[in-house]
């Protein structure tokens, strides 16, 4: 391998041996058409007028034969022979008719030709391999010839610009992480006592929770250098890099310490090393030498290791012994508290109108992380730019929701009449189903404009507060509340539709945990059934039970869909009078709010009450 530590002097190498290669094959070419004959040799030629002409330099003679054999003029064999003192020679060349002369000594041209066959070559690949470095070095991130080299460097934040106000619903991990900081501030104070210092803190949480961002918020608030790689940065195609990457990341550390140097991603390396039969030798390597390089470094410098996965279950258990990441930091998804700060972080340099409530779009965004929320205060800025406000108002905010939610609005698609009416009528059921069940949500916001994302109307509710448990009863309503769009066309159509499909995929996944992971069914009581992997991404279930038992679980979650079902159709057949008269309002506006939804909702049972 290649290893060099200043790329600079190698390409000087590779081009002077090049150039020198270049100048010994045309020697030997140009050599390769010269022949060395005697001098008598020559003489018989001249008697013989074999000759075409004659060059007579100090030392030799350069001579071309006549042209016998109509050989091109470039590939004619030429002879020659040493020069002896021979006065006559002149004359005889002259008496045979044969041109001769001698070569005028020119004093520029041994410059001009040693600049032709040395320099200019050398120049030209000096340049050309510097070129196909540099291209090659950003294809590559790392360059051909170096890669044994770690690109951390180019990572390297003198500082991050970032500190930890910009961090917001991640009170707890912040608390975790100022130890730190202080610990690169003054690490004497720790060692004075004697107290080993951390070596590495893992920050654990689902994408987008603001992992990078701490790692980064650390090094600002401690004012040290950041170097920062991926894991998959790391595991390249040649084996053996990666490790060198390691091992060049830590000794390039040490020399800034104190810093930090962070890893994201680090399950791309960090994998647990059984399990994978024929194993990936590039990522065992580089894990080993991860493992190793943590050990080997002496805390005390003041280097601290930050690393990032959303995937901690799959990390290999060495990496987490004491000693190495020591530390686990949950960075969980934010609560109401945390979102609405987020928000307000996100949107300190974003002029907004006085109805912004920063904290009723952090109600609507239960479950949204701070990526999401970034991510929607810029779409509300850039929606109020193409409405030609020069204000953000709520109703831009609760737009960019709803566009993360559901996608952008499809105004140009045209729904038939029939179709339009089975929409509204789906979703008035599902909005009436949540009215008339008490444990159910409010209705925010009724929609028939077709979303990008599929959906081609939608009901929204609206938490009145954060919620972080859900009864068993809430469950059953909001199954309830699903199965009710379904349950609206059959009553009214009498025909059902493909439309009901998420609303049953979610329904069922619902009834499913019921019973499988709250155990909330009577039949199986408290037995875990299922259990959820890789918690903080998509959180797959998995089955922990025979088969038997899983078939009774089948059985037991179309029980309650069934039951739900039914309950649904008995809420909207009273309600039939509401149901009608809300749903045309809705063709009508194409879009209500809860508040319209509630009024006429109100007046209907108002009237109903009255008859009674
Ligand atoms: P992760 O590394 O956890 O996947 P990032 O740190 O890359 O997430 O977050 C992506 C972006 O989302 C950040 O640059 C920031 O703009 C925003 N963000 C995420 N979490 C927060 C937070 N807690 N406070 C403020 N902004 C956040
Ligand atoms: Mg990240
Ligand atoms: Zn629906």
């Amino acid at each position: 391998m290649l290893k060099n530590k200043k790329g600079l002097p190698q390409f000087l190498t590779v081009a002077v041996i090049i150039t020198i290669l270049i100048n010994i094959v045309i020697y030997f070419v140009s050599q390769s058409n010269y022949k060395q004959i005697d001098y008598s040799e020559f003489l018989t030629m001249v008697n013989n007028k074999q000759i075409e002409s004659v060059e007579i330099d100090s030392d030799r003679l350069v001579i071309t034969p006549k042209n016998e054999d109509n050989a091109s003029a470039l590939n004619k064999k030429l002879y020659y022979t040493g020069n002896l003192d021979y006065p006559q020679l002149v004359d005889k060349l002259y008496n045979a008719d044969i041109k001769f002369t001698t070569p005028v000594k020119n004093t520029r041209l041994p410059i001009i030709s040693f600049l032709l066959s040395w320099i200019l070559p050398f120049a030209l690949f000096y340049f050309l391999g510097n070129f196909l470095m540099k291209s090659m070095g950003n294809k590559l991130g790392g360059g051909a010839m170096s890669f044994g080299k770690s690109n951390a460097k180019v990572y390297v934040e003198k500082t991050t610009g970032v500190s930890f106000k910009d961090v917001a619903g991640q009170e707890e991990a912040k608390e975790s992480l100022k130890e730190i900081v202080d610990f690169l501030h003054k690490p004497e104070r720790y060692t004075k006592i004697g107290a080993k210092l951390p070596k590495g803190a893992l920050l654990v949480g689902p994408p987008g929770t603001g992992k990078t961002l701490l790692a980064k918020a650390v090094a600002g608030e401690a004012k040290v250098p950041f170097f920062s790689l991926s894991g998959s940065g790391f595991v390249e195609m040649f084996v053996g890099v990666g490790a060198s990457r390691v091992r060049d990341l830590f000794s390039q550390a040490e020399k800034q310490a104190p810093c930090i140097i962070f890893i994201d991603e680090i399950d791309a390396i960090g994998k647990s090393r059984d399990g994978n039969i024929g194993g990936n030798d590039e990522r065992e390597q580089t894990l080993n030498q991860l493992l190793a390089e943590m050990d080997g470094f002496d805390s005390s410098k003041g280097v601290v290791i930050l690393a990032a996965t959303n995937r901690p279950e799959v990390l290999d258990k060495a990496l987490l012994r004491p000693g190495r990441f020591d530390r686990r930091v949950i960075v969980d998804k934010p609560d109401l508290k945390g979102r609405e700060n987020i928000l307000k972080v996100h949107s300190k340099n974003i002029i907004m109108d006085e109805s912004v409530k920063l904290n009723d779009i952090a109600l609507a965004t239960a479950g949204a992380v701070g990526a999401d929320l970034a991510n929607m205060v810029n779409e509300a800025a850039l929606r109020a730019v193409r409405m030609g406000r020069d204000k953000v108002k709520q109703e831009d905010l609760f737009e960019a929701v709803e566009t993360i939610i559901a996608g952008k609005e499809k105004k140009d698609r045209v729904m038939s009449e029939n179709e339009k009416n089975i929409v509204a009528f789906h979703e008035v059921g599902h909005a009436l189903a949540s009215a008339l069940q008490k444990k159910t949500q409010p209705v925010h916001k009724i929609t028939i404009v077709p979303r990008t994302m599929g959906a081609l109307g939608y009901t929204m509710q609206m938490p009145e507060e954060e919620k972080y448990l859900m009864t068993k009863e809430e469950i059953l309503e909001q199954i309830v509340v699903l199965l009710a769009g379904r349950a609206a066309e059959d009553l009214v159509f009498n025909e059902v539709t493909t439309g009901a499909s998420n609303d049953i995929e979610r329904a069922t996944s619902l009834a499913r945990q019921m019973v499988t992971m709250y155990g909330m069914s009577d039949k199986f009581g408290m037995i875990g059934l299922e259990s959820i992997q890789n918690r903080y991404l998509d959180g797959r279930p998995v089955r922990n039970c025979s088969d038997e038992i899983s078939a009774e679980v089948d059985r037991e979650v179309i029980n309650i869909i069934n039951k739900a079902y039914e309950k649904a159709k008995e809420l909207l057949k009273s309600n039939m009078e509401a149901l009608g008269k809300i749903s045309s309002h809705l063709i009508f506006k194409e879009t209500i709010m809860g508040e319209e939804f509630m009024e006429i909702l109100n007046s209907v049972q108002n009237k109903e009450l009255a008859n009674a």
